[in-house]
């Protein structure tokens, strides 16, 4: 893409819309950036000013948004805004922050979606490959935004991105070399309209992918399933339950690899090494062994990075034990799928902290396992109310509005041996700026009892 001299406009002003107009600006594009806030509440306002990046607040003008040559997109504006709508009618060019930064990225990429389980697989993917001693770059919708890492990157490179569906939404020329789709459970309906449209976006992940690359299933998920259908590259399977034609999975208690279909098995690593809680976690780690060994990495070098890899943060983090209770923080459980793994990797005797912001979600489908594993469930948050109309008559459920009232109640609750788990299936943007704040506001108030 022709940058220099050019007229880009970045639409929202989060952290890859900044790191985006500031990537341009460096190639001598003319920037403008805009976000629907009021200037009083962007604090990078000035800087921008100062760097001579043009801003325009409170509004996305379609004036300005006609004038450009290029419109990048952050992944938090949907792509059905009435401005964007009518620019694309125009036929005007609209990418994302993902595109733009792996068109200038050297080296390989690989890419990893799904509705769960990106972090996760991301950062033990990125710590499998800076082990072996490649130069590993990890980033994408997790941390580093894409345009920042082009700068350290050189042909030699390997980038490992985690890439959500808003992100897939706006590439055109995204080319993983290995590609990972993880699961597509239902998750973020109320932007993507349907399951339909939201499985749509993560196949894209593949949609510029050649015989020489490879996309990695998991065998175990109908929809991610019927990706293989849309692809060119190279399919490579995992799963934690089966034998798969080609892949990694677990054989007895290890994850074994086969590289062809029919061949021999090669063992990686003992399920015993593995300190991440559930089997959903073994589904991740099978994901990572397979993109590392396609990547070239030695079978001792993905068994010991394995077995050093701890739970990332707020990712059915372990933060206390007290009177023989284990409190649990899995704030990153932000729908029901994610909330149903975290109750699975657990016996039973849980009292499950729910709620907060819905996303259209169906909380009925918990019925089962909330019946077989949950004592009580304690509720906060706006989704409370439809959560505990959904869940009348499963389980005891207990209204406590905040998470500083949850953790009391599950406190007074918990006898010894029992697990007090934040697992809240919702978004948090109700009463907490984040995720991370609403784990961390959780771990204060763990600790504090
Ligand atoms: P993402 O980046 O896709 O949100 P994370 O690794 O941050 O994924 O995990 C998010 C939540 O999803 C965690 O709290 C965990 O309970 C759950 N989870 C992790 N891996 C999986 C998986 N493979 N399948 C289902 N749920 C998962």
């Amino acid at each position: 893409m022709d940058i220099r001299g050019k007229r880009i406009l970045v639409a929202g002003i989060g952290k890859s819309g900044l790191a985006a107009a500031r990537f341009l600006k460096a190639r001598e594009a003319r920037v403008t950036v805009s976000d629907a806030r009021p200037a009083s509440r962007i604090p990078e306002l000035t800087r921008l000013l100062d760097e001579g990046i043009m801003v325009e607040t409170g509004h996305h003008g379609l004036l300005t948004f006609r004038r450009q040559d290029h419109i990048i997109v952050s992944p938090g504006i949907p792509m059905d805004v009435p401005e964007l709508k009518q620019v694309r009618a125009l036929g005007m060019h609209i990418i994302g922050e993902l595109e733009l930064g792996a068109e200038f990225l050297q080296g390989q990429i690989i890419a990893i979606t799904g509705s769960n389980g990106k972090t996760t697989t991301t950062t033990l993917v990125g710590e499998i490959l800076k082990a072996s001693g490649l130069p590993t770059l990890v980033g994408g919708n997790i941390g580093k935004p894409v345009t920042d890492m082009v700068d350290s990157s050189t042909p030699e490179t390997w980038s490992v991105l985690e890439v959500s569906s808003f992100q897939l939404e706006t590439i055109e020329t995204f080319r993983p070399r290995i590609a990972a789709v993880l699961n597509i459970t239902p998750d973020h309906l109320d932007r993507h309209g349907s399951f339909e449209n939201y499985a749509a976006a993560k196949k894209r992940i593949t949609e510029n992918q050649t015989p020489e690359d490879f996309l990695v299933l998991n065998a175990e998920d109908e929809p991610t399933k019927l990706v293989a259908a849309k692809t060119k590259a190279q399919i490579y399977w995992f799963s934690g339950r089966r034998q798969v034609k080609r892949g990694a999975f677990v054989d007895r208690d290890a994850i074994v690899f086969r590289r062809a279909e029919g061949g021999a098995f090669e063992a990686v690593l003992p399920l015993s090494e593995i300190t991440l809680a559930g089997a959903h976690n073994v589904e991740n780690v099978c994901a990572a062994v397979a993109m590392a060994k396609l990547a070239g990495v030695s079978n001792e070098v993905i068994r010991s990075a394995v077995a050093r890899f701890k739970a990332v943060e707020h990712r059915l983090e372990f933060t206390r034990e007290l009177d023989g209770v284990r409190y649990y923080n899995d704030s990153k459980a932000t729908n029901v799928d994610a909330t149903v793994k975290a109750i699975e990797a657990f016996t039973g005797s849980i009292h499950l902290i729910l709620g907060g912001k819905d996303k259209d979600s169906n909380y009925a489908t918990m019925a089962p396992l909330l019946r077989e594993r949950v004592k009580t469930v304690i509720t906060i948050g706006t989704a409370a109310e439809k959560i505990e109309r959904q869940l009348a008559g499963v389980v005891k459920i207990e209204s406590a509005g905040t998470m500083e009232r949850a953790v009391r109640r599950a406190k007074e609750l918990a006898v010894p041996g029992d697990t007090v788990l934040l697992a809240p299936a919702c978004a948090s943007f109700d009463q907490f700026d984040s995720y991370e704040h609403r784990g961390r506001v959780f771990k204060e108030l763990v600790t504090a009892l």
